[in-house]
């Protein structure tokens, strides 16, 4: 740098009227990597710039500063000025940033400006569009120019079930990775590292198998990223130990690598791995971040380690690390798992920022389970003024009424639910068989195999009420008689699920369903004894964590 502005101070002396000459943009270009701030100042000193002296500081800030808006305030300048006009590389430049930023209004007027300018059908720009719209979840959007581009790569291939598997539409991820492979474009690593990710969040083991053998066999470079996407399906998908197999032989690890190792041991509630794997990330020197921290703290709280989740909670705080709601949210996970309510209601009441209504439901988990009803009254009157038309509020609010048979009340919850207007989401879950993934929602009998399913969980009731289960009905919400209420506990969405499964397979095939809510306590205790009378392993994986049901028992120990 030191001998750039000596050529530049020449240069100026020499020919200071001189518009941008070569030399002038060879100073540009090199300052450009070297000091951005420098490249910044020289340009706005330029006359009339050329778009060739825009994008190369645009690029300058992107690779780095890439979190600066500075592009994005370039190419207003550009805009307003109408000279020179922005190319294709000004628009990649730009829409990149705004990708970075998740800049969704920004990126909106520069996809305008692209179809005025007639730039919209370039390839360049049309990927860069894909990739700005899927970080910013916008797959409709995405969708719609993925549709118009006269011509499409890999790369647009890729950016697009990348959107879909950002915002957990992993059927229509998957459905693209079909269309790309009967159009016979070849998937590279990026393609990969998105679909399987997309296999992840809909728990689709077989298929995240099979994808997995394709990476090997078509000889794609298995890099970082992809093995990265490996651990996180496996350990999403209930299979830890691949997981951990897979992450050991990493020749290296980047921080994404170490959390999603670190997350996936938490959420199976193996709390000793998740810490033993933190304590050689560190000794690693590889630095954590946010989502490695919730790791650390879920970890503690899924494993019941009170004690070493405050200790890691203070070294947080000593290293200056500003916690996040997340990390909040964990914390308060942890000493209410632990029973500790009057401390999490302590430590929630001097959280500097105001608790979310996640936080607040955890207490109330906790003070229903404790029988704390003065304070779960409260936190009721909180939860339903910050958040009156979520169903879940009224559903624990209402339970914690049942727990200590206080009918009245709960009945009184149940009315305002309704007199709002407000509805429940439906359950939903699915379980993966051959291959294809099979949804089934609260008492929906529109699968072609309903009929066997019916007499599948039929004969699974007689024989789980034979054991001795009595079905926990103030979980049912609906005004029914009790013998209404238990069919309606038949209908619930995993039950179908595990039917299917039962049907479909025979032991030892795990049966793995994945879904969209808590699991409920009545099918939580039911899938306990189906795990010990049909002699099957049974993981779930709901909004939380799994539960791993083997012979009468689940993995969470009975918290979750
Ligand atoms: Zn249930
Ligand atoms: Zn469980």
């Amino acid at each position: 740098m030191r001998l750039l502005t000596q050529i530049h101070a020449h240069i100026l002396t020499r020919s200071p009227l001189l518009p941008l000459s070569f030399s002038l943009s060879k100073v540009l270009c090199f300052a450009a990597y070297r000091d951005i701030r420098y490249a910044a100042t020289l340009l706005s000193h330029i006359p009339s710039p050329t778009v060739f002296a825009y994008n190369t500081v645009m690029r300058g800030f992107l690779s780095q500063a890439p979190s600066l808006p500075h592009p994005i305030l370039l190419f207003r300048i550009l805009v307003r000025n109408k000279l020179p006009p922005a190319n294709t590389f000004t628009l990649a430049s730009v829409l990149k940033c705004c990708s970075n930023l998740a800049a969704f209004q920004e990126g909106r007027q520069v996809h305008k400006h692209a179809v005025a300018s007639g730039l919209a059908g370039n390839l360049f720009v049309g990927t860069s569009l894909l990739n700005f719209y899927a970080k910013c979840e916008a797959v409709d959007m995405g969708r719609k120019v993925f549709d118009e581009m006269p011509e499409r790569n890999v790369v647009a291939w890729s950016a697009m079930i990348g959107g879909y598997a950002r915002v957990g539409m992993a059927n229509e991820a998957l459905g693209m990775f079909r269309e790309m492979q009967r159009r016979g474009v070849e998937p590279d690593e990026m393609t990969m590292a998105s679909v399987i990710s997309a296999c992840a969040v809909i728990g689709a083991l077989d298929l995240g198998k099979w994808l997995h053998t394709y990476v090997d066999k078509k000889g794609i470079k298995n890099d970082l990223e992809v093995s990265t996407a490996l651990v996180n399906m496996y350990a999403k998908c209930g299979c830890i130990e691949k997981a951990s197999h897979i992450f050991e032989a990493l020749p290296e690890k980047d921080v994404k690598a170490w959390s999603s190792m670190i997350v996936g041991f938490a959420i199976h509630g193996l709390g000793h791995e998740a810490l033993t794997t933190f304590a050689k990330m560190e000794a690693a020197k590889v630095e954590p971040d946010h989502v490695t921290l919730i790791g650390v703290l879920s970890a503690c709280a899924h494993g019941g380690l009170v004690e070493e989740g405050r200790k890691y909670w203070s070294s947080m705080v000593e290293a200056g690390i500003k916690p996040s709601m997340e990390h909040y949210g964990c914390m308060v996970d942890l000493l209410c798992r632990a029973d500790q309510v009057e401390e999490a209601y302590e430590f929630v009441n001097q959280m500097p920022v105001a608790p979310n209504p996640a936080i607040w439901r955890t207490l109330l988990v906790s003070c229903k389970r404790n029988k704390m009803l003065e304070k779960g009254k409260l936190i009721a009157e909180y939860l339903l003024q910050l958040e009156p038309l979520n169903a879940e509020n009224y559903i624990l609010i209402s339970s914690m009424y049942a727990s200590v048979s206080d009918w009245v009340k709960m009945s009184r919850v149940r009315m305002q639910m309704k007199e709002r207007g407000v509805k429940a989401v439906p359950g939903c879950s699915s379980i993966e068989i051959d291959g294809y993934v099979h949804e089934f929602s609260m008492g929906d009998w529109s699968h072609p195999d309903a009929t066997d399913i019916r007499e599948v969980l039929r004969e699974v009731a007689e024989r789980v009420r034979g054991a001795g289960h009595e079905p926990w009905i103030a979980s049912v919400l609906q005004n029914m008689s009790d013998a209404e209420k238990q069919d309606a506990l038949w209908e619930h969405s995993e039950r179908l699920a595990i039917a299917y499964g039962l049907l479909k397979t025979k032991a030892p095939v795990v049966i793995r369903v994945v879904k969209n809510l808590r699991v409920c306590i009545d099918c939580h205790e039911v899938t306990k004894t189906i795990s010990k009378l049909y002699g099957r392993e049974i993981v779930v994986r709901d909004r939380i964590r799994f539960h791993k049901f083997v012979d009468g028992a689940c993995s969470c120990r009975d918290i979750w």
